[in-house]
């Protein structure tokens, strides 16, 4: 059996096929989405998901989320004295995934198919790989989440070439990607973007907004200025879910038991957001451009990401194509399902043609060059692509140089991956150098050929024809070269934690939960939090099940009545 996993900066998904479908999997909490959160407890026992994530206000220092955007750098975060790497807090979340999917399927499991987005690189790719591996998965494939996205849109039942345009907009980014089926192949055309981009934005617009209507002064002498942002921040996404369905809503803060409110129409979010949706219009051109895709032969254009549900951003899609875009799969679990289809092509079944997915170089790969400019001068350290981003790979290009300066005897070339136009501001992979026989300046010419592959080997061949001299340089990843051990050790770390019961997430989940809440109410209401959390505790020791269902079932609908509903 082979699981689907959205591995998520903010949360994740489970998935299998079933019955010829793709399904996704409850957690121990019955939540289709696991917040991507892990905290330690102060027995020093871990907790996963939506648990981890009510910690965060809580133990901030004892809690990681959004770790996603580390994942594949040695940034280290520590979490009640223990160092974590982003890989590591991944490979928890995706084993306390796996407990799930067992759970579910009353069977072991210990293949997965493990989504990434299109843009991760090699390290990135590598470290995910990495996770799942920690996490006892054998990872028969990442899958680039646009091509997952795609798949869940059905993209593999559509004829050849019928590109779908996959835009994509979660809590902090935006990606829009052009997707491609041809001979049974589906590729990843081109993938542009924003990182700086996404339903967090929408929030601070709608800040904004509040802010200029609310007696901020007033509110900051109530609380810390960082926790009203807190507060503000909490109830502007509430306010923006809210106008997901209706043409208004409340902005409502409750600070030290007093209450700040106004009502925001949708129309005036949408005028305050209009910088931001202005922002969508670029990525969309430059991968319609990559990709050299024109937008009436696209034949979807599908739409991920709890942040467009925004009516904003639908009219914003449907205004740029002059059509309504397809969000027939609901946007949070695409990629997942998507997972789930790629997982039951690879295990064979029938239901489905076999397909071959293919991926693009997510970034470019070249050598650092010097230029002339007009008036002759030379500037050293610039970037020259040979494997330009959005390449389809596996790739192979030639890049030709010549002498710079007479009688030159060699000629060195830096490997660089990277966009920026000057290479300090890239990744250095490596160094390469050539002999070349002494002539005038630009006499000699170099041959430089780059050939890229899935796995990420990187192979650098620099030629002279003059001479017939070759350099080759193979360039491994450097997480690969030096982690062998590493992985052992972090196999034992992970080993050695204790991690809360599954069975017992509900119970850790609430009172998590309630230890947050009681932080943010002050008063009557606070006293009322703290009451039924100690008549839960009191049932949790008693080992009474009857009396923790009820003190959980009265605990909870206190909550939900103080807060709303919780949401994902
Ligand atoms: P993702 O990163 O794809 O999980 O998307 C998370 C983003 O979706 C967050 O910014 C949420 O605020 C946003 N989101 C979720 N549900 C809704 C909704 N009903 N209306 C508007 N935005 C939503």
């Amino acid at each position: 059996m082979i699981i689907g996993i959205d591995l998520g900066t903010t949360n994740s998904t489970v998935s299998v096929w079933q019955d010829g479908r793709a399904v996704l999997i409850p957690n121990a909490l019955g939540d289709l989405l696991t917040p991507s959160a892990v905290s330690i407890d102060d027995a020093g026992a871990l907790l996963v998901g939506f648990a981890a994530r009510e910690r965060q206000s809580t133990h901030p220092d004892r809690t990681a989320t959004a770790f996603k955007r580390y994942m594949g750098t040695r940034h280290v975060t520590k979490l009640g004295g223990v160092a974590f790497t982003a890989e590591d807090l991944s490979a928890i979340v995706l084993g306390r995934l796996k407990a799930d999917a067992e759970a579910y399927l009353g069977t072991t499991v210990s293949e997965a198919v493990i989504t990434v987005p299109a843009y991760f690189n090699d390290r990135q790719r590598k470290a995910t790989r990495r996770a799942g591996e920690l996490a006892g998965l054998q990872v028969r494939r990442l899958l680039n989440e646009p091509t997952a996205a795609a798949l869940a849109f059905g993209i593999q039942d559509c004829a050849d070439r019928e590109p779908f345009l996959v835009f994509d907009l979660g809590g902090g980014t935006f990606d829009v990607s052009i997707v491609e089926m041809f001979d049974g192949v589906v590729e990843v055309r081109a993938s542009a973007g924003d990182n700086r981009l996404g339903g967090e934005d929408f929030n601070d617009a709608i800040m904004a907004l509040a802010r200029t209507r609310l007696d901020l002064a007033a509110m900051e002498a109530l609380a810390a200025p960082a926790l009203v942002h807190e507060i503000m921040r909490a109830a502007a996404e509430r306010t923006r879910r809210a106008l997901s369905d209706a043409a208004q809503a409340p902005f409502q803060v409750t600070i030290a038991g007093v209450q700040f409110e106004t009502i925001v129409s949708a129309a005036e979010f949408e005028a305050q957001a209009a910088g931001l949706i202005e922002r969508l219009r670029d990525p969309v051109l430059r991968s319609l451009r990559e990709s050299d895709t024109r937008v009436d032969l696209l034949s979807e254009i599908v739409l991920v990401g709890g942040a467009t549900r925004m009516p904003v951003v639908r009219k914003a899609v449907t205004r740029m194509f002059s059509r309504f875009p397809n969000a027939s799969v609901h946007p949070d679990h695409a990629v997942g399902l998507g997972a789930a289809v790629q997982a039951a092509l690879l295990a064979k079944d029938a239901a489905l043609d076999e397909i071959r997915l293919s991926d693009v170089c997510p970034f470019s790969l070249g050598v650092d060059t010097t230029e002339r400019d007009a008036r002759g001068a030379l500037h050293g350290g610039l970037f020259s692509p040979v494997i330009e981003r959005n390449t389809p790979i596996p790739a192979s290009r030639i890049s030709y140089f010549r002498t710079l300066a007479d009688n030159q005897r060699e000629v060195q070339f830096g490997i660089y991956q990277g966009e920026a136009r000057e290479v300090r501001n890239n990744i250095k992979l490596g160094e390469i150098t050539v002999p070349v026989p002494p002539r005038p300046a630009g006499m000699v010419g170099v041959e430089c050929r780059f050939s890229y592959d899935s796995s990420g080997l990187l192979e650098v061949d620099v030629h002279v024809p003059e001479t017939g001299m070759t350099r080759n340089l193979v360039i491994l990843d450097e997480v690969d070269a030096m982690t062998e051990r590493d992985v052992a050790q972090r196999r034992e770390l992970l080993a050695a934690l204790k991690y809360h019961p599954r069975e017992e997430a509900a119970n850790a989940a609430l009172l998590a939960r309630a230890a947050r809440c009681y932080e943010s109410f002050i008063g009557a209401e606070r006293e009322r939090i703290g009451h039924g959390t100690l008549e839960f505790q009191a049932a949790l020791e008693r080992q009474d099940p009857r009396g923790i269902r009820i003190a959980h079932g009265q605990l909870s609908g206190l909550l939900d009545t103080l807060e709303g509903e919780r949401f994902l």
